[in-house]
């Protein structure tokens, strides 16, 4: 796979598949513009290097042309982060799209329409992409959150271009996950947390294969404790997944993985932040009361392995974070995380839920690398290829 220092952008057009797919608030402003401000070191690379940006993204899930979806609503945005005029296209295909792309001059930035105003876009249509294509000389890939979907933008459209490339975070995405994947630094931990562990048991089983520690924690624990035969009370668990957690369990001894499970957990009698809160044995947890956060033991514990560790994984809370009667958990487990990477860890933090929580104690500059991609990220972590890359070599 070629990387953008091995490409010359000087006159020439890049296609860059951005990932602008942001929230919004109630009031209709953007609510986190991160994913803009994560695309700029890219597009500002090419424009220095002499070239011109054509900007490709989707943007929700619109049925058709609708106007709640379109682009243009960044453009303020999107103009303001790179400090110049950025031209709106109104449509991602077609002769004006082709119009205004072949006037494009050095050092000019173009945003298209929602590429998802086309369903051929989502079902990879070769004649779409082809479309897409002619607009430029280049590919560059900088959408991580969207590599694991084989779409027009992602995937089919590389085969196009003789020059193609991924962009810088998407580089960066790549190359943490292989500091992850590839012979890591042990030992190994990996965090998982979060409410469900079906989402989470073909990454678990995964990478038992790298790691050296597991620790399980967040509401998925309780099917673990279950299946160990601990009395659980109202606390969240998945009865059609004890086969898989007793699998894990299984598989782990075999590879030889120590398994954190909590001993303790902050148990509540109602799913709320001012409910009544008590400290309870994991596996004596009382009927009526549910486990919303992992206990003062479980953190120590769970703190002195992070700590003793050289690569951390972390994906998913320990609790329900959200509400600070049940947020110390996760952000003990936070700091640990911060304390080890100061001491020399490779950490990487991936999946919506601990990179929000990771944001919100603050430790967001104190650990080694934020992927962008959760569903990118999981998928890799189960050990697929992801379309959207493969497509770049
Ligand atoms: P996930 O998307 O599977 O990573 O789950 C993240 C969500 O799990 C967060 O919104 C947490 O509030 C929730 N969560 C974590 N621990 C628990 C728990 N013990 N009970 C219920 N929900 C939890």
């Amino acid at each position: 796979m070629k990387s953008i220092t091995d490409i010359s952008f000087s006159g020439k057009k890049a296609f860059i598949r951005v990932d602008f797919n942001v929230p919004f608030n109630d009031e209709g402003d953007i609510s986190d513009n991160s994913r803009i401000v994560a695309a700029l070191p890219t597009i500002n690379y090419i424009l220095s290097k002499g070239g011109s940006c054509i900007l490709a993204s989707h943007l929700g899930r619109p049925k058709g042309k609708s106007m709640n979806h379109t682009l243009s609503k960044l453009l303020p945005e999107i103009e303001k982060l790179l400090n110049t005029k950025v031209i709106f296209s109104e449509d991602c295909i077609g002769k004006k799209a082709e119009q205004l792309c072949s006037q494009l001059k050095e050092g000019q930035v173009i945003l298209l329409e929602n590429l998802r105003f086309y369903k051929e876009e989502t079902a990879a249509d070769p004649f779409f992409a082809k479309q897409l294509s002619a607009l430029a000389d280049i590919y560059v890939n900088d959408a991580y959150g969207t590599t694991h979907r084989e779409h027009a933008s992602t995937a089919t459209i590389a085969q196009f271009f003789e020059h193609r490339c991924p962009g810088l975070l998407l580089e960066k995405e790549i190359n943490g996950l292989k500091k992850l994947m590839n012979k890591p630094s042990s030992p190994v931990t990996a965090i998982i947390g979060g409410a469900k562990v079906s989402s989470k048991i073909s990454v678990m089983s995964n990478m038992l294969n790298v790691i050296d520690n597991l620790i399980i924690g967040g509401g998925m624990a309780y099917t673990f404790i279950k299946q160990n035969g601990g009395r659980i009370g109202d606390s969240i668990f998945e009865n059609d997944r004890l086969v898989d957690c007793s699998q894990i369990l299984a598989l782990a001894k075999e590879k030889k993985v120590n398994i954190f499970l909590p001993d303790d957990v902050v148990a509540s009698n109602e799913f709320s932040n001012d409910a009544l809160k008590q400290i309870v044995d994991v596996n004596n947890i009382p009927d009526g009361w549910q486990g919303l956060d992992i206990g003062p033991r479980t953190a120590a514990k769970f703190e002195k392995v992070i700590y003793n560790s050289s690569t951390i994984l972390w994906n998913g809370p320990m609790g329900v974070f959200e509400m600070p009667s049940f947020e110390k958990g996760t952000k003990a487990i936070a700091q640990a995380v911060a304390n080890s990477t100061q001491k020399g860890a490779f950490s990487l933090i991936g999946g919506g839920d601990s990179v929000a929580a990771i944001k919100k104690f603050e430790f967001q500059n104190k650990v080694s690398f934020i992927s962008t991609g959760g569903g990118a990220m999981l998928e890799s972590l189960e050990g697929k290829t992801l379309p959207g890359i493969k497509a770049l070599s």
